[in-house]
Order: structure tokens, then C-alpha cells, then sequence
């Protein structure tokens, strides 16, 4: 059994400066590829499920595989409920095994998200599960047309938001804003390591980034240095295999592979 929750890796990565790859899987084989990569590197790894991703492998048999690949893995694997918004299905996820998951109130005011965040976290720590909290809205690049990435600093996490969210909620890992987005990076990111730091001095909890797909490696092991143990990252992985497939799809050799194969499945 290897199933582990983020209290067993991330402060161990926080002291030897270090972080931990988070990725996220949509489908059952992407899944079953983090969890081979993992073990081929001989790393932790944590393996996570957003609720976006739902309508893909819903939660009962995204959750379900997750649990079983964890359970066979040869290296230490969390297996995590990210962004969730709704505090019943955290509820869910935790009474099927989940070892860890993050309440996703952050839309909400600091109040609202105090008071579910913190629910949750006295659920998880009963069940010997962990928390991961987000404070501060992280934006998504998604839109058309290229992003003022200027007008996000007024809203990075400030150390007070930080540390009122760590002490009033309890809190394993806190996901803070200081740059980054989620999506496909149209511009270069403002990144400000200073409140980065400041936050990581201030909180003693392990600090996440979200939307660390696209980062520069220069801008990754700055953002460890100053304080990040848990790496999300999701969008460049998933645009990457959904170019490869295209371009496999478009060339003539596979096209008459599936053509043959089409063609046979029909005759038999
Ligand atoms: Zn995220």
C-alpha cells in the first residue's frame, strides 16, 4: 500500500528544498502514465482529479482507478480531489479513500471560505487525510486575445490573507496567488517572489503553485527557492498528447492502420 497524503511528502520537500509534481488526469489512461513516469523516476507523485473533469471519468471510477493504481504503485502516491467547489462531494472523496483533497472556496469571501475550508479540514484530519486550501482567487487564461497579466498583482495573496486563512483553518497546504494562471500562458507571467517568500516565512504550512505548466525551469526553481513544495500541473501536458494524437491521426500509415482495423473489427 502506497497510498500517502501530502502530510507524509510535503514537509519532508519544503526542509530539503525540493517540490512534488502534481498532475492531473482526465482520463483513465493519463492516470495509469503519471503513475508509470513516477515509478520510472523513482518519485512521489501526486495524482489528481478536478472536479472540471467530471464529465470524463466521473468521480466514483476517476477515484475508484486512482485508489487501485496508488495501491499497486511501487512509489509513494496521493491521490487527490482538485478544485472542488462543493463541499459534499470532498465528503465523497474522502469516504471512498481519497488521501487528500482541496476545497476550492476561494470565488467566495475570506469569511465563507474560512468556515468550509475548515470544515473539511477537521473531516480530512478525522479520516488521517489532508487538506489542501486556496487563498485568493487564481485566474484562468482561457479568453481570446492576449491577457494583461499587470492587472492581476492587486489581487496575489498578501501575507495577512495568508496567514489569517493558515491559523483560522488548520490547513495542510495552502495554493497561493503570485503570478501564475491557469491555461496555456499567452504572455509571460509577473511573478512576485518576494510576497512568495514573505508568505512561506510567514505560514508554516507547504506552499502550492497552480498553473505551473508553461513556467520557465528558471521560474520553477525560483518559486521553490522562495518557497513552493507542490508543483500543479496539468495544461501543457494535455495540449502536448492532443497534438501528438492529431499529428499520429493525420499521418497516412496510421490512418490505414485504423482502416484496417476498423475493417476487420466489422468482419468479424
Ligand atoms: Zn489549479
Amino acid at each position: 500500500m502506497t497510498l500517502v497524503t501530502l502530510n507524509d511528502i510535503l514537509p519532508k520537500a519544503k526542509k530539503e528544498g525540493y517540490a512534488l509534481g502534481a498532475f492531473n488526469y482526465a482520463d483513465l489512461n493519463t492516470a495509469r502514465g503519471i503513475v508509470n513516469a513516477a515509478e520510472e523516476t523513482n518519485s512521489s507523485v501526486v495524482l489528481q482529479i478536478a472536479e472540471s473533469h467530471f464529465p470524463y471519468p466521473p468521480l466514483r471510477i476517476g477515484g475508484k482507478f486512482a485508489l487501485d493504481l496508488a495501491k499497486h504503485a511501487s512509489v509513494p502516491v496521493v491521490v487527490h480531489l482538485d478544485h472542488d467547489t462543493d463541499i459534499k462531494t470532498c465528503i465523497e472523496a474522502l469516504k471512498m479513500g481519497f488521501s487528500s483533497v482541496m476545497l476550492d472556496f476561494s470565488l467566495k469571501n475570506i469569511h465563507e471560505n474560512i468556515v468550509g475550508t475548515k470544515k473539511i479540514v477537521e473531516f480530512a484530519h478525522d479520516l488521517g487525510a489532508s487538506v489542501e486550501g486556496e487563498v485568493e482567487v487564481m485566474t484562468h487564461d482561457g479568453g481570446d486575445g492576449k491577457p494583461d497579466y499587470s492587472n492581476l498583482i492587486d489581487n496575489y495573496t498578501t501575507v495577512s490573507e495568508a496567514k489569517k486563512f493558515y491559523d483560522q483553518t488548520g490547513i495542510d497546504a495552502m495554493a497561493i496567488s503570485y503570478g501564475t494562471v491557469h491555461g496555456i500562458y499567452r504572455d509571460k507571467p509577473i511573478l512576485n517572489f518576494n510576497r512568495l517568500n514573505e508568505i512561506s516565512h510567514a505560514v508554516p504550512v507547504p506552499l502550492v503553485v497552480h498553473g505551473g505548466s508553461g513556467l520557465s525551469d528558471k521560474e520553477y526553481r525560483n518559486s521553490i527557492k522562495n518557497g513552493i513544495s507542490k508543483i500543479n500541473y496539468y495544461s501543457v501536458m494535455s495540449f502536448n498528447v492532443t497534438k501528438g494524437l492529431r499529428k499520429h491521426l493525420d499521418s497516412k500509415k496510421l490512418n490505414r492502420y485504423f482502416y484496417t482495423m476498423l475493417t476487420q473489427r466489422l468482419l468479424d
